[in-house]
């Protein structure tokens, strides 16, 4: 009994030593079992091996693995799934609000809970030296009480059990092609030895740089006493086995023969032809299933792959993830449930019923949303019995929906099969890669009724939806012979192929930027061991590189989609290393190995434009009038309606009525536009500020944390495309009026390059919250009900921040008073109370200087664009409270009473004034 550790380079021979462990104890009539990561790789496994090693031998995946072991011997718990888990981290987070802040209730610490969770399972955690990991060590406590009650087991613990028990006995065991070991699977390992032969092999060399990502692991099963044997690779001749013996330590210059190829492209619409190109090229060589065609981050660009090789007839299998609530299937079952909870809103009615999950045709979606308008329907029962009286499939739809709203039960999976059904009966206008996606959904929230109706603690449906919405959901293994295999990086594992073709080599994409995030930090302190994932991303390369066996093809962009040149990847570079001399390194000369290919956009026929597939989704949002900068007309409002019985006020109107009653009563009695006025300085300020919003929308969801320098020519890239898609459902008239829509995009585009250096060690973690209005949360200040939107408001170690965006110029908080500037105040308090969390700076910022300046309580890092001066004391912001508390009174007493005198405080309230051009009493 014991552990024998073999390593070696890849292609080393460590698969024949694997397979010859459990096969010769096997043929010793003993118990032999090959472990492979994923079921994927078993099966594969199982085909390679069909004929070649005895009866007896089984060969299966690690999670099957121990979940066997787990089920014959557990203590009756089930493992947990992950919408269970998503669940009870949720519940947890939720507990945590006191210690941590409103930040727990973000998607990012959901997310981060769950992976600590799931690593530090039955382990005792390192003592945390500060606030932020103590915090969550007690959130993850809280988490494996609540998992223990609901009757589940995270696998983590399930090993310690299985561990402290003793794990079977006699068998061989070996574990073979893991590229990476989680935790709980070395533990597992290290258990079975205890009373198995247990073989592991390991990719690694010592002193070589492309397994330094696996020092520490052998490290650890040497201390453990494994027995270790090492594969020395052979003498190598062939230009893929030099590349694989010294990626990452050139030696003398490789001699290139065409088995690596490189291809540069302009933009990433010539980069996905390029690589249709060299897939279809590939595939006419060797077998299609003998190709294949990876990206670090294939999910950006799924659509325009899938249309280049369909264009070029090259028969294809996608395996990629995606989040359940980004599968239309997902979208269309939350817009449901959410209507059916009294959540919902126009927009996913809209959404819903334009869907190919509706069965509604677009003219009938079209008339449901112009009646709704017309009679602003927004009240969701109202809005589901709208969708409902479109009779057929829709109305079944609503209905399902309406019974999930009571419980969780069949009516969930009734609802999940007839949405996937509406889809297949789409099939012909969606490509199977969604379609797949939808089954792998519906799939999931099967799984996840079963899994919570199993569950001792009762689940809410809302709880539910935020479960589901948390889930990844895959294409499947995409694995055929007749197709050329198109996934991500981390997907390829351990197969081979004749030629690998590697996209998306430029430096904002492979390495993948980790981030700087809070909960990778604590991450890090709890399990008391540093995670370097630079490591781990060369170590990835290098496994991708070593799986072509003919040719290997590496493409890069040399330009982003507007021409902006991108830098290659760290990748790139160090494969072209090996092909030239260090002088001719650094003269940046190429060396033996030119770029094969060139493509750039007017080469292009076949792939769509860029940002095609989220177009529909815009115009769904521009229909539901969410993006719409301009405004409709809409009739006078007598005085009285506007005052009378009033119980709630909204902030921004006070703010207007205190820098001039006329401009208030102007705003919100008369309602009047300038006649032809499409796009005027107020809907620039709206749509610069709706580019920021969704720009964030979309960042956070990749990222979950600030922009970073490192990041910012992402960044820039996705708030331009943001731009440019909201961009789209502007409508402006002539060249004044463009020229603001320009001006616009410009502010907001130079406002995320901004953010990278400001607030440093603080993360945006709302923009667009709302308080009072039907919200949860209200605010009483000086005596009035009050709510509001708050611009933005980011979250960090001292506190929080909230920030107004304007367009006008700004000002430091001394001159608040007399600029009769409230509004930020007034959201700072509304956010501490509703955050519990004190106020570290309170700005206006402005998109037309880029200047930040307000009220700084000392720990906001000043950056460029703030002045010293902001920076004030507790008593200062305590009279600028006070202050603002009795002008909010002031100026609802003076509503009350009727004062629309004009009266501007200063120049500034005239400038964007509706009135400003026949106002008598105007200040220029
Ligand atoms: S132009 Fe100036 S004074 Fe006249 S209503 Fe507008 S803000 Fe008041």
């Amino acid at each position: 009994m014991g552990l024998t550790l073999v390593t070696g380079r890849a292609n080393a021979g460590k698969s024949g030593r694997a397979v010859d462990h459990v096969v010769a104890a096997a043929a010793a009539g003993r118990p032999a079992t090959l472990v492979l990561p994923s079921h994927v790789d078993a099966l594969r496994a199982r085909e390679e091996l069909a004929g070649k090693i005895a009866v007896g031998v089984e060969v299966t995946d690690a999670g099957r693995w121990i979940a066997d072991a787990w089920s014959k011997r557990g203590d009756g718990r089930a493992l947990v799934s992950p919408s269970v888990r998503a669940q009870v981290a949720r519940a947890a987070a939720e507990a945590a609000v006191p210690l941590v802040g409103e930040v727990a209730r973000t998607r990012g610490f959901n997310r981060a809970l769950q992976r600590l969770a799931q690593r530090t399972a039955g382990r005792s955690l390192s003592t945390a030296r500060s606030e932020g990991p103590a915090a969550i060590a007690v959130a993850l406590g809280d988490y494996a009480r609540r998992l223990q009650e609901a009757g589940f087991v995270e696998p983590g613990e399930a090993v310690e059990l299985l561990g402290a028990m003793g794990w079977g006995g006699g068998a061989a065991l070996a574990f073979h092609r893991f590229t990476d070991i989680a935790m709980f699977q070395e533990r597992a390992v290290l258990f079975a030895a205890r009373h198995n032969d247990v073989l592991v092999a390991v990719t690694w060399e010592d002193g070589f740089a492309a397994s330094e990502a696996n020092a520490p692991l052998v490290q650890r099963f040497v201390a453990a006493g494994a027995h270790h044997e090492h594969v020395s690779t052979p003498a190598v001749a062939g230009e893929l086995a030099l590349l694989e013996a010294q990626l990452f330590a050139p030696a003398a210059p490789i001699e290139a023969s065409g088995a690596v190829r490189l291809v540069v492209a302009s933009g990433v619409e010539a980069e996905c032809a390029a690589a249709a190109d060299e897939a279809y090229e590939a595939a006419n060589v060797w077998a299609p299933g003998r190709v294949a065609l990876c990206f670090r981050d294939l999910a950006a660009r799924r659509s325009m792959i899938e249309a280049a090789l369909r264009s070029r007839g090259v028969p294809h299998e996608i395996d990629v993830a995606t989040p359940w609530r980004q599968t239309a299937l997902g979208r269309g079952m939350t817009a449901l449930l959410r209507l059916a909870l009294g959540d919902g809103t126009r927009a996913d009615a809209h959404a819903f019923a334009v869907s190919a999950l509706s069965g509604v045709s677009a003219d009938q979606a079209q008339t449901l949303d112009v009646d709704w308008r017309k009679r602003r329907v927004d009240e969701p029962r109202l809005l589901l019995a709208g969708l409902s009286a479109l009779g057929g499939e829709c109305e079944q739809a609503v209905a399902l929906a309406q019974a999930g709203a009571d419980e969780i039960g069949d009516n969930w999976k009734e609802l999940a099969l007839h949405l996937y059904a509406m889809a297949v009966g789409q099939a012909g206008e969606r490509s199977k890669v969604e379609l797949r996606l939808d089954r792998s959904a519906a799939q999931s929230v099967i799984d996840a009724v079963q899994a919570v109706t199993a569950c001792a603690v009762a689940m809410a449906p809302r709880e539910l939806l935020h479960a589901l919405a948390e889930l990844e959901v895959n294409t499947g293994s995409g694995e055929r012979e007749d197709a050329v295999l198109v996934t991500e990086a981390h997907r390829v594992r351990s197969r081979r192929f004749d030629a690998l073709i590697i996209g998306g080599l430029t430096a904002n994409e492979f390495p993948a930027d980790p981030g700087e995030s809070f909960a990778r930090g604590a991450e890090s302190e709890l399990l008391g061991s540093p995670v370097d994932p630079d490591g781990s991303e060369r170590f990835l390369f290098y496994v991708l590189a070593t799986r072509a066996r003919e040719r290997l093809v590496l493409i890069r962009q040399t330009e982003d989609a507007d021409g902006k040149p991108v830098r290659p990847s760290v990748f790139w570079d160090e494969v072209l290393d090996l092909y030239r001399t260090p002088e001719q390194a650094k003269e940046g000369e190429l060396g033996g190995l030119s770029p094969y290919r060139a493509v750039d956009p007017s080469m292009l026929t076949t792939v769509p434009p860029m940002f095609s597939p989220d177009r529909s989704i815009l115009r769904e949002r521009a229909a539901t009038g969410l993006i719409d900068p301009t405004r409709s007309r809409r009739g006078a409002v007598p005085l009285e309606a506007l005052v009378a019985d009033r119980g709630e006020w909204r902030v921004t109107e006070i703010e207007t009525y205190h820098s001039c009653p006329y401009r208030w009563f102007f705003d919100t009695r008369l309602r009047l536009r300038e006649i032809d006025a499409a796009f005027g300085p107020r809907e620039a300020g709206t749509l610069a500020h709706e580019v920021v919003a969704r720009f964030y929308e979309r960042w956070l969801e990749r990222h979950e944390s600030r922009v970073t320098a490192s990041r910012l020519s992402e960044a820039v890239h996705m708030a331009e495309d943001t731009a440019r898609r909201l961009a789209e459902h502007v409508r402006a008239r002539g060249v004044s009026e463009w020229a603001a829509v320009d001006r616009a995009l410009a502010w907001a585009r130079h406002s995320v390059e901004v953010d990278a250096e400001l607030f440093c060690g603080f993360d945006p973690v709302a923009f667009e919250y709302r308080f009072g209005g039907g919200a949860e949360s209200h605010l009483e200040f000086g005596g009035v009900r009050l709510r509001g939107s708050i611009d933005r408001v980011d979250v960090g170690p001292a506190g929080l921040i909230v920030t107004d965006y304007k367009s006008s110029d700004v000002k430091a908080h001394d001159k608040f008073e007399s600029a009769g500037l409230l509004q930020v105040i007034v959201y700072a308090t509304a956010a501490r109370k509703i955050m519990q969390l004190p106020v570290a700076g309170a700005f206006y910022r402005s998109f037309k200087t880029a200047d930040v300046r307000g009220f700084n309580g000392g720990a906001v890092p000043i950056s460029a664009q703030m002045k010293k001066d902001d920076i004030g004391t507790e008593e200062k912001w305590s009279e600028l409270v006070t202050w603002a508390e009795s002008a909010v009174r002031d100026a609802v007493a003076g509503m009350r009473a009727g004062n629309v005198a004009p009266a501007p405080r200063t120049k500034e309230a005239c400038r964007y004034c509706g009135a400003r051009d026949f106002c008598k009493e105007r200040q220029s």
